[in-house]
């Protein structure tokens, strides 16, 4: 579905989190698929553990299989299989063997059935092998393909711009035909088939190993991957359960602005402005600085509002409820003295301004003692922090911790933090992490711009008419546009706008895009040469990479840049000219300011992550003197320097924070990585060739895919280096 990061400025879209763009793991629920983890060998104890589970959940107690017989089992094979295939295959049929019996369980068979599958299912020598591994590969692919296509023809009807939704389409549109395939997998024990005959790795291999490995030992690893897990159903509806929970309690979560009064009782908000925290109040910083009468006290009292969430004294009664005024500075509440809702009163209860009971952070403990009932089942990435940065963002957490520190530490924070001073004309306040004001302006107004799009586009249509040329105005080769062309589908979008993926080569990729009646509009242009960067690079990641295996990107971010490279050119396809270069510097710096603020904020999410682990019986309270503290202690080593103020709580706001898993850090990576690839494809000179030989590489570590995008592992030296050349254009005169 729709790719992008809500957190990214030079976004419009609708957007939803960042996952790892690991297609192959979509049979998992969105939020079981956070957890895939590694599962690896020789984890005995992990066996007894599974079998005990079995045991007392009541499935067949008759013939138990112990792990000791496994263990005579897997000698008696060895033996004889290394007599049939030689001694060669022995580390093959070693590991294979180890990884089958970590995951079978007594409904498998019992130890003849064991022993028959292995003697049946190894692949001792390389012609059958192979004939093993093409044949995975066409099927998965098919598996995966004609999945994916029922899930986009189930959600059309939501997705396009078709008349009504019924009740029944969006039951079709939540549907998932893919939700049992693993277990079936396991249950059929083409999953084994898999285990025994190819290897699952560690991150530390994949980092130091996989650089030599071949291109087959990719996919290999990739397939292998997909059976990583055996993760019991009912674990993962606990997952899932606690994170349908929490997003419940966020997206609940509004202020009703108008009904924030100052100490002369003054709104300074106008009426029905309901805001939901954070991304909301965050974004009404952002635009307070266009605001040069009231700005100021908007600001200052919605960061009052924000620190208030944080430390929990917020009045209960004032979430999202228009009936009653609220002084966020005193915290006093009173019933509403003007109406702007036609809903009825909330509660008739007494109005008082007790503070909501931390709730804030018992849902979030809830999400931690959910995730770690997956522990038990990931021997090698025991907790979700290992699985969040060894699986999913295969980036180790120090060496994203030392990227982070780098930009927070970096020499340039201070100095642009002088020059948004001397733009604001009064000292920092701590707010001012969200400035906003390196917006470039625009040559043309919004409504020419609308009339020239619109006189070209009138209709999706004439859109997709127009897909060819439009790449060869970004630089590919007329065969090579229309190829590509001829790989995307444009959809009237029912939403502003996203890109869909195919999974097999026989699909297309699908383009879905806002015309309205009267025309695309500029921003719906906008947003569809963004989705179509999407489009463009799913149609070379899936059909001109080596290995089907290998299709996509190592994670969102990456498709997320490649898709930034074709929206920066929307002016230029057009026909109209490009932003002068000190427009570029002005977004450059405001990217920066952008990866210094969620860089603090991922480094809280992350010690908090690390506190509750350390604290498994924490009560809520406890874990909101905990934040608290996280939070002021990171914002007194980074922050306070350069805004004068200790103490402040604000990095703590975030909503995923509470509802998304640690997902936070993929924001200042994501950066990172666009600079980087930014920066390649400006040196290159042309967009549309190296657009191709990146986006071939296929689903490889980050680090290895940008060695050979760029020569360089991601890092944060493009970001600073592009950050120190504009510093320097917006600050001459
Ligand atoms: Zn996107």
């Amino acid at each position: 579905m729709a790719t992008c990061r809500s957190d990214n400025p030079r976004s419009g879209e609708d957007c939803e989190p960042l996952l790892p763009d690991q297609s192959k793991l979509r049979y998992f629920s969105a939020v079981a698929r956070i957890f895939m983890a590694l599962l690896l060998l020789c984890a005995t104890p992990l066996l007894q553990e599974i079998l005990m589970a079995q045991s007392v959940a009541g499935s067949k107690p008759t013939d138990p299989l112990t792990s000791a017989q496994l263990n005579d089992s897997m000698r008696k094979l060895e033996t004889e299989l290394l007599e049939k295939y030689g001694q060669a295959q022995k580390p093959r049929l070693s590991s294979g063997l180890h990884q089958v019996m970590e995951f079978w369980r007594p409904e498998d068979g019992d130890a003849a059935t064991f022993e028959s599958f292995v003697r049946t299912n190894f692949a001792g020598d390389q012609e059958s092998l192979d004939t093993m591994f093409m044949r995975f590969q066409r099927l998965l692919e098919q598996l995966d393909g004609h999945m994916h296509e029922i899930s986009r023809e189930f959600a059309t009807q939501q997705d396009l711009d078709l008349g009504p939704i019924r009740s029944y389409d969006e039951v079709f549109g939540g549907y998932d035909a893919s939700a049992h395939v693993i277990d079936d997998f396991f249950q059929n024990k083409l999953a084994f088939i898999v285990l025994l005959n190819f290897p699952l790795t560690t991150l530390d291999e994949r980092i130091n190993d996989g650089p030599h490995w071949t291109r087959r030992q990719w996919a290999e690893t990739r397939l292998a991957e997909r059976f990583s897990k055996r993760i019991p159903a009912d674990v993962n509806l606990a997952i899932a359960q606690a994170g349908g929970d929490a997003g419940n309690y966020i997206a609940r979560y509004n202020v009703w602005m108008y009904h924030l009064v100052d100490g002369k009782g003054q709104r300074i908000f106008p009426p029905k402005m309901r805001l939901l925290s954070h991304w909301n109040l965050r974004d009404e910083i952002k635009a307070d600085y266009g605001d040069a009468q009231n700005g100021l006290p908007k600001q200052r009292m919605i960061q009052q509002v924000m620190e208030r969430i944080v430390t929990q004294s917020i009045p209960q009664v004032v979430i999202d409820n228009p009936q009653v005024d609220w002084n966020p500075f005193t915290n006093e509440v009173k019933p509403a003295a003007a109406q702007d809702s036609d809903g009825p009163a909330k509660s008739a209860a007494k109005i008082t301004n007790a503070s909501e009971p931390d709730l804030r952070y018992a849902t979030l403990l809830k999400t931690y003692r959910a995730s770690r009932m997956a522990d038990p089942y990931s021997p090698t990435a025991p907790t979700l922090i290992d699985r969040r940065f060894n699986e999913d963002r295969e980036i180790p957490e120090e060496r994203l911790k030392a990227m982070l520190e780098q930009v927070l530490t970096s020499p340039l924070v201070p100095q642009i933090a002088k020059l948004i001073e001397s733009r604001l004309g009064h000292p920092l306040e701590p707010f001012d992490v969200w400035y906003a004001g390196f917006r470039p302006g625009s040559m043309y107004s919004e409504a020419e711009l609308d009339a020239s799009v619109a006189k070209r586009y009138p209709t999706p249509e004439a859109y997709q008419k127009d897909i060819p040329n439009q790449l060869v105005k970004l630089g590919f080769a007329p065969e090579r546009a229309r190829y590509v062309a001829d790989h995307i589908i444009v959809d009237p979008a029912r939403g502003s706008g996203h890109a869909m993926g195919a999974e097999m080569r026989s699909e297309k990729s699908h383009l879905r895009t806002r015309v309205e009646k009267t025309g695309m509009n500029y921003k719906g242009f906008n947003i569809a040469v963004h989705e179509m960067g999407h489009n463009v690079e799913q149609t070379f990641s899936l059909n001109d990479v080596d290995y089907t295996l290998l299709q996509g990107v190592p994670n969102t971010a990456f498709t997320e840049a490649l898709a930034f490279v074709f929206q920066a050119q929307d002016l230029a396809l057009l026909g109209l000219a490009s932003p002068d270069p000190k427009n570029d510097a002005l977004k450059t710096l405001n990217d920066f300011w952008g990866t210094y603020e969620i860089a603090g904020v991922a480094l809280v999410d992350m010690a908090v992550w690390h506190w509750m682990y350390d604290h498994p019986e924490a009560t809520p309270a406890q874990l909101r003197d905990a934040t608290i503290k996280i939070a002021k202690d990171i914002w007194n080593q980074y922050y306070a320097p350069v805004f004068g103020k200790k103490d402040v709580v604000l990095l703590a706001i975030y909503s995923h924070m509470i509802d998304s898993f640690l997902y936070l850090p993929d924001y200042p990576i994501g950066h990172l990585i666009a600079f980087q690839i930014e920066e390649q494809i400006k040196k290159s000179g042309s967009i549309g060739p190296e657009f191709e030989r990146m986006a071939k590489m296929g689903r490889v570590t980050p680090d290895l895919w940008m060695e050979h995008a760029t020569g360089k592992p991601v890092s944060a030296d493009a970001l600073l280096a592009a950050t120190s050349e504009a510093f320097k254009q917006v600050s001459q005169p």
